[in-house]
């Protein structure tokens, strides 16, 4: 087998299912294909430096796929020079050649062991794609100096104010990463939402389970395959290719990032429950303090202060999950940095 033309994304979506593994060569190094949508590249000059790049987690969010195709492409043919550990994950590749976000089940939402209470792809999937995470951390050298990071890279439903953003996994004693901050708004992100509570997500199980930085990356909104104007993402393409070539955090200074915390979860508990936002309203739509952002026949929501925003409203979903999240800006400079 190879990778024919070096599109890792076509041998990919011809094989949803699975394939042999195999491997490649380049001249910066070489390449295992372990099973169809996983590419762990091994440079030839050992490196510190682990990075899990994920994209197509949800099959219709094309556009970072293509972006790391190109980037992928671009090893194989020797254009870009492999300075780190890279594992590429195309996450869905049954989802993405029906143009769906899922098939069966939201595989963003089976992670950290989750998918053992799911049937069908997407929880296979799950437990597959955790094992790739694993075993390639596993197989870096094991001291100190050595760096873990996943970007998982989605683009959203709906609009937003703030077009690109990033979720910051809960963490424990609410410390963040100053370089890591750094290096997300030199690609371009413009706002990272801190999360509550842990989650069921990928890059959450990276946090939590292997100690890396890892972020949900939101890069704007889906189109389909083809139609993606690449160029939206070329800051965080620049500062992926620093960091992949020359295993450098791109950094831009922290007071280009709006900071936002979670206050409340929404959730839907009846098959009454609404929203009262315009059907396609984005993502830090803000509203003034009172004003009943949601209600049922068993309760009502009200926002409690003035610029309070919605984020992932969505209603559409069983009774007893979350229908959205409010959260409130908060100043870069409260943050605790390490
Ligand atoms: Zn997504």
């Amino acid at each position: 087998m190879t990778i024919l033309n070096h599109d890792f994304l076509a041998l990919t979506l011809a094989n949803p299912e699975s394939i042999t593994p195999f491997q490649v060569s380049f001249s910066s190094g070489v390449g295992f294909v372990e099973e169809t949508g996983i590419l762990r590249l091994e440079p030839k000059q050992a490196s510190a430096v682990s990075l899990v790049l994920s994209v197509g987690i949800h099959g219709n969010e094309t556009g970072p796929i293509e972006l790391v195709n190109q980037l992928v492409s671009d090893i194989l043919t020797n254009k870009v020079t492999l300075g780190v550990r890279l594992l590429v994950i195309i996450g869905n590749p049954v989802a993405a050649n029906a143009a769906q976000r899922f098939c069966d089940v939201n595989l963003n939402r089976l992670f950290n062991g989750a998918w053992q209470h799911y049937e069908g792809f997407e929880a296979k999937r799950a437990q597959r794609l955790e094992k790739a995470v694993s075993d390639f951390y596993a197989l870096s050298p094991a001291d100190s100096e050595q760096i873990r990071l996943h970007y998982d890279l989605h683009t959203a439903i709906r609009g937003s104010v703030h077009e690109k953003f990033v979720i910051y996994p809960f963490v424990e004693k609410a410390v963040y990463n100053k370089q890591q901050l750094g290096f997300l708004a030199a690609s371009g992100i413009e706002a990272v939402l801190l999360s509550h509570q842990s989650t069921t997500t990928f890059s959450y199980y990276s946090h939590a389970v292997h100690a890396a930085h890892a972020f949900t990356v939101e890069l704007g909104k889906v189109h389909p395959f083809g139609k993606n104007d690449v160029s939206r993402f070329s800051e965080l393409e620049k500062a992926l290719l620093l960091l992949i070539e020359k295993a450098q955090f791109a950094q831009t200074p922290l007071s280009a990032l709006r900071v936002f915390s979670v206050q409340d979860a929404l959730v839907k508990d009846d098959d009454s429950y609404q929203l009262n936002i315009a059907p396609n309203a984005s993502n830090f739509t803000q509203f003034e303090a009172g004003y009943q952002l949601a209600h049922s026949l068993k309760s009502e929501y009200r926002i409690k202060q003035n610029g309070d925003a919605i984020v992932f409203p969505n209603t559409n979903l069983p009774i007893g999950q979350r229908a959205g999240l409010v959260v409130r800006a908060i100043a870069a400079e409260d943050l605790s940095l390490v």
